[in-house]
C-alpha cells in the first residue's frame, strides 16, 4: 500500500498549495484529484476563466466605447465569442499545466480520482475507469471546495437555465442574460456578456448588490453598471424559472408585492456555493459537519477526527481562492512544529467588475454596529490627474480609522486597478498603519493610488489637498 505522511483531497487554490508547502517542510505528499486537470475551482472554471473573460470582454468595450475619445480610429469592431472562450480555455490549460509542473517539481505524488475514507488513515482513490488503489496517510487534510448551489424550485438544466460554469463557456452573446443574484460572480459574468451586447438583468432578493461589502461600494457600483446598461430589480424574490425552448421565463414577487416576469435567452443562477463533500466517506472517518454542511474545523482548522484538516471552501469563511491558500499554509506548517497565525480580517474581497471594486477590514456597517468609534475620508477617482489622463474617473477610496487612536480599520474602494491597490491597504493594515502614517508616505504621481493617500489625509484630519 501507498504511506503518505500527508495526504491532501482536492487540488483547488488550497490544497495544491497545502501539498507544496508540505512537501518543502520534508513531508512525504499525496494529492488527490477527481478531474484530469489540476487547479479546482478556481483554475478550471473560476477565477482565472472568468478574468480571461472579463479582459478579453473589456478590450472589446474600449475599442467600441473608449478607443474614438483616445484619438483611436478602429473601424467597425466585431466580437468572436468563440476565439475568446478558444483563448480562455488556453489560459487554462497553461494555468492547470503549471500545477501539475509545480507538483513534479515537489517530488508530490498525483493521484487521479475520487479520493473516500475508508478510515482516519486511510482512503481508497477510485479512477474513471472503476478500478480502486489504496492510500495510508498519517495526516489528510480535505480541501474538497464548493460547488455551484441554487433554489429548491430551480432545476439547472445547464442549456438555458445555467451557472457560472456554463456561463463560461457559452458559444453565443445572449441577447437577455437574466442573472438571479447580485454577488460577485452574478455581477463580474454579468459585465462580461453586457460588454459583449447583451441586455442584462440582475434580480436580486436583497435591496442591495455585493450585500457583504461596505454600503457605499455597493451603491456607487450600481450606479456605476448601471450607466453601463445593466438593469437591476433589487428586492425581488424569484418564485420560478422555465425553459421554453428559445428562451426563458423567470418570475418573482417585486418589493411591492407584486408578481412579476422576465423574458430572456439565458438565465445566470448565481445564488451562492456551497460546500461539496459528496463522496468523500466522511462518515467512515469519523469526520463532523456543522449545520451548513461545511466540515466542521477547530481554530487549527482541525476536524473532529486529530489527524484531519480541512480548508478552503469546504470550511466556514469567505469562499475566495487566497483565503483557502492561506489556510493550506497554515495547516502544513502547523503539521510541521510551527505556529503560523491567518489574520481573517485582513483578507481581502475584489470584484473585477470596471470599475474594480475591492475592500479590506471591517465595512462601515459593521464598526457602528460594533459601536466603534469611527472617522471616515473619503476621496473621489475623478479628482486625481492619473485618472483623467486615462479616462478612468468613476469611484472613490473610503479610509475608515479608529476616532481615539486613528489606527486604520477599514479601506474600501471602487475605481481603476482597485483589485491591485487593495494590496497596498492589506500591508498597512497587518502593520497597523494609523491614517496619519498613510497620509505621510510619498505616493508616486501620477498614480490611482494616490488616491489612498488623500483618503487617509482625509480621514486623519479632513485635510486631503485635490479635494
Ligand atoms: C466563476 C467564479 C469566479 C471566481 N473568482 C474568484 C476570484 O476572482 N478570486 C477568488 O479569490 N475566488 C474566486 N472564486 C472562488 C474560488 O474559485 C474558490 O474560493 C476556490 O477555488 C476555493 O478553493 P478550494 O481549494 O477550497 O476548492 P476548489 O477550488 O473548489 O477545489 C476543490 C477540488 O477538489 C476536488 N474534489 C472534490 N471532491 C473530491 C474527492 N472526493 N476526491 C478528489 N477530488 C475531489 C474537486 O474536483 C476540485 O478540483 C470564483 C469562483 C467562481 C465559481
Amino acid at each position: 500500500m501507498n504511506q503518505f505522511d500527508v495526504t491532501v483531497i482536492g487540488s483547488g487554490p488550497g490544497g495544491y498549495v497545502a501539498a507544496i508547502r508540505a512537501a518543502q517542510l520534508g513531508f512525504k505528499t499525496a494529492i488527490i484529484e477527481k478531474y484530469n486537470t489540476m487547479g479546482g475551482t478556481c483554475l478550471n472554471v473560476g477565477c482565472i476563466p472568468s478574468k480571461a473573460l472579463l479582459d478579453s470582454s473589456e478590450h472589446y468595450h474600449n475599442a467600441t466605447h473608449t478607443f474614438e475619445n483616445h484619438g483611436i480610429n478602429v473601424g467597425t469592431v466585431t466580437a468572436d465569442i468563440q476565439r475568446m472562450v478558444a483563448r480562455k480555455n488556453e489560459v487554462v490549460e497553461q494555468t492547470t499545466k503549471g500545477i501539475q509542473f509545480l507538483m513534479d517539481k515537489n517530488k508530490i505524488t498525483v493521484f487521479h480520482g475520487v479520493g473516500s475514507f475508508e478510515s482516519a488513515t486511510k482512503i481508497a482513490v477510485t479512477k474513471e475507469d472503476g478500478s480502486k488503489e489504496s492510500i495510508a496517510s498519517k495526516y489528510t487534510i480535505i480541501a474538497t471546495g464548493s460547488k455551484p448551489s441554487s433554489l429548491p424550485f430551480i432545476e439547472i438544466d445547464k442549456k438555458r437555465i445555467i451557472t457560472s460554469t456554463e456561463a463560461l463557456n457559452l458559444q453565443e452573446v445572449p441577447k437577455h442574460l437574466i442573472v438571479i443574484g447580485g454577488g460577485v460572480i452574478g455581477l463580474e459574468l454579468g459585465s462580461v456578456y453586457l460588454r459583449l451586447g447583451a441586455k442584462v438583468t440582475v434580480v436580486e432578493y436583497m435591496d442591495k448588490i455585493i450585500p457583504g461589502m461596505d454600503g457605499a461600494l455597493s451603491k456607487e457600483l450600481q450606479k456605476v453598471l448601471k450607466k453601463q446598461g445593466m438593469k437591476f430589480e433589487l428586492s425581488t424574490a424569484v418564485s420560478g424559472v422555465t425553459n421554453n425552448g428559445d428562451t426563458v421565463t423567470v418570475t418573482a414577487t417585486n418589493k411591492k408585492g407584486e408578481e412579476v416576469s422576465f423574458e430572456g435567452d439565458y438565465v445566470l443562477v448565481s445564488v451562492g456555493r456551497r460546500p461539496y463533500t459528496e463522496g468523500l466517506g466522511l462518515e467512515n472517518a469519523g469526520v463532523e459537519l456543522d449545520e451548513r454542511g461545511r466540515v466542521k474545523v477547530n481554530e487549527h482548522l482541525q476536524t473532529s477526527v486529530a489527524n484531519i484538516y480541512a480548508i478552503g471552501d469546504v470550511v466556514a469563511g469567505p469562499m475566495l481562492a487566497h483565503k483557502a491558500s492561506e489556510e493550506g499554509v497554515l495547516v502544513a506548517e502547523q503539521l510541521a512544529g510551527q505556529k503560523p497565525h491567518i489574520n481573517y480580517n485582513l483578507i481581502p474581497g475584489v470584484v473585477y467588475t470596471w470599475p474594480e471594486v475591492a475592500g479590506v477590514g471591517k465595512t462601515e456597517e459593521q464598526l457602528k454596529a460594533e459601536g466603534v468609534a469611527i472617522k471616515v475620508g473619503n476621496f473621489p477617482m475623478r479628482a486625481l490627474g492619473r485618472s483623467r489622463a486615462s479616462g478612468d474617473t468613476d469611484g472613490f477610496i473610503k479610509i475608515i480609522a479608529d476616532a481615539k487612536t486613528d489606527e486604520v480599520l477599514g479601506v474600501h474602494m471602487i475605481g481603476a486597478r482597485a483589485a491591485d491597490m487593495i494590496a497596498a491597504a492589506v500591508t498597512a493594515m497587518e502593520f497597523r498603519a494609523s491614517a496619519e502614517d498613510i497620509a505621510r508616505m510619498s505616493h508616486a504621481h501620477p498614480t490611482f493610488a494616490e488616491a489612498i493617500k488623500e483618503a487617509a489625509l482625509d480621514a486623519t484630519a479632513k485635510i486631503a489637498i485635490h479635494s
